[in-house]
């Protein structure tokens, strides 16, 4: 999370759909929308991950790229693709594509 908490107005022009839904499940979550907004843009700014293999959060800024599988490595285990079997890659690759989708882009690499 960002340093010092100043707060700004923002205003968006957005599918007039999207935000119904959106302030509806906020509601049932009791999350302002502007915190939620504010939670999607700061990791749009420094998406965090978690390691798939010991679970610890990394900002993917941060992470080195490893130079054989091109994944992030993770700053604790130094897990990467490297030592994935072909199967459990194939799958740890499609669940990071969420992030993927979310960021209109790859996280990184
Ligand atoms: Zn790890
Ligand atoms: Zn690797």
């Amino acid at each position: 999370m960002s340093t010092p908490k100043s707060k700004t107005k923002l205003t968006l022009t957005v599918d007039k759909n999207v935000i119904e839904k959106a302030k509806e499940v906020a509601n049932q979550k009791r999350v302002p929308i502007s915190r939620v907004v504010e939670n999607f843009l700061d990791f749009l700014a420094d998406p965090e991950v978690y390691c798939f293999k010991c679970g610890e959060k990394f900002s993917s800024v941060e992470a080195e790229l490893c130079p054989k599988c091109g994944w992030m490595i993770c700053p604790k285990c130094k897990a990467c693709r490297c030592g994935l079997s072909e199967e459990t890659a194939i799958a740890v690759f499609h669940m990071r594509r969420v992030y993927e989708d979310l960021l209109s882009g790859r996280v990184k690499g």
